[in-house]
């Protein structure tokens, strides 16, 4: 039993039937898709500043370069490059770390300094950037294409998707997960995986766990045509500022973190907060002024205190698997993510290890700390 219909739900239920589990129901409050899958930035990296976020990176790579083979999906994977532009002293050390860090596990990032973000990037402002870190594997795709991909291959393969299907409560005996309730119906079960992404609080707290994922609220603004940009451009991040923007149906998509914004679950836009990002955007592409945002949406980040999922059974409660909290990048690590669970769940060896990733590290005081996170 899955709770939760995102990418993580949906790639963990293809791994599953993937591996010849043919039981699988994923329950859905909404529609598939309609939580922080559907409302992305499609965003694909290995520039991560952990070695675990790293490895879930390239894991998940090259699964995102041949999906459309293994699911007969276009998921749009432009591998435009990310770039990064420092600009604070402050960030230089954490990105020398990452970049030695990036040499040591055979990520093809590299420094690039301000004459070569020109030749990459003309049109970006570049007055004040200290230097880039550029990696052109990364890039982004479609997100709901990749959603659609492994709910279309797990229902073929015999797995179970009900949409309008709120999990309101979990059975246990003994420690055990016995059902879940959907409304007035038990369904019983002894397997359950809370892939509830910023919700995963609430449906841990159905079992008596406390899960530490806060929802962090993030918009998105994209404007019509950006005439005067006629080549592929890197999904490029102002590190200090956390701006964000990449090419989207021939406009540029911004995104930015609203450092007055406290945890909430509202997606409301909140459209005063447009001129904050108008201004970053403008600041760094100034060819922006010849155009105007033409929509906006905001959905919601899974933020744990260090930035990294929380993945496995959880002490005290047999029977419940975690895989929530990724605080802003489950879209990418999806792919992985699904594998190593499915693995775990019928017992094959996997050459990830999840244990730095178990609920327990916050209260062991192990967390694995991520610096490359907007
Ligand atoms: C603005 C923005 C930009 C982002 N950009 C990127 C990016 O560039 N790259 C990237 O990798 N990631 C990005 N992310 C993060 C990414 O969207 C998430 O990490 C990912 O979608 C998590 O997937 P999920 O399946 O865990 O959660 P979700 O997609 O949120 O799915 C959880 C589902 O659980 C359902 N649910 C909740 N409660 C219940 C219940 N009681 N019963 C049944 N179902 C329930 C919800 O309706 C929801 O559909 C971004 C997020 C946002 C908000």
């Amino acid at each position: 039993m899955i709770v939760g219909g995102g990418v993580i739900g949906a790639s963990i239920a293809y791994h599953l039937t993937a591996r010849g589990v043919r039981s699988v129901l994923v329950l859905e409050r909404e529609t598939l898709g309609a939580g922080s899958t559907g409302k992305n930035a499609g965003g694909i990296r290995l520039q991560f500043s952990s070695e675990v976020n790293v490895r879930l990176s390239q894991l998940s790579l090259p699964r995102f370069e041949r999906f459309e083979d293994e699911f007969g999906i276009d998921i749009a994977f432009q591998q435009v490059g990310y770039l990064f532009l420092i600009t604070e002293e402050r960030d230089i050390p954490a990105f020398q770390r990452s970049l030695a860090l990036w040499q040591r596990l055979g990520v093809p990032a590299r420094k690039v300094e301000v004459d070569e973000i020109r030749s990459i990037f003309p049109e970006l402002a570049v007055h004040d950037v200290l230097f880039g870190t550029f990696c052109g594997k990364d890039g982004h795709a479609d997100p709901m294409s990749i959603l659609n991909g492994f709910v279309a291959r797990a229902r073929a393969a015999g797995a179970t998707f009900r949409e309008h299907a709120a999990v309101s409560g979990i059975d246990l005996e003994r420690g055990r997960v016995r059902a879940v309730h959907v409304g007035d119906e038990r369904i019983a079960c002894d397997l359950v995986i809370d892939a509830a992404g910023a919700w995963a609080p609430q449906i841990a707290a159905m079992v008596g766990v406390v899960v530490p994922i806060r929802p962090l609220r993030r918009h998105i603004f994209v404007t019509d045509n950006a005439a005067g940009i006629d080549h592929p451009i890197p999904l490029t991040i102002e590190f200090a500022s956390t701006l964000y923007m990449h090419r989207e149906s021939g406009g540029i998509l911004l995104g930015m973190a609203d450092p007055n914004d406290r945890p909430t679950y509202s997606e409301t836009v909140n459209w005063d907060f447009l001129p904050a990002v108008v201004e970053r955007g403008l600041a760094r592409l100034p060819l922006l002024e010849r155009t105007s945002v033409r929509t906006g949406w905001a959905g919601l980040y899974e933020d744990t205190p260090d930035k990294h999922p929380i993945l496995g059974c959880v002490d005290g409660v047999e029977g419940f698997v975690m895989a929530a909290g990724f605080s802003g990048h489950g879209l990418m690590h999806a792919p992985a993510v699904g594998a190593i669970i499915a693995d775990r769940i019928v017992g094959r060896p996997s050459s990830f290890d999840i244990a730095p990733l178990r609920l327990a590290r916050f209260n062991t005081g192990e967390p694995v700390r991520e610096h490359n996170v907007i």
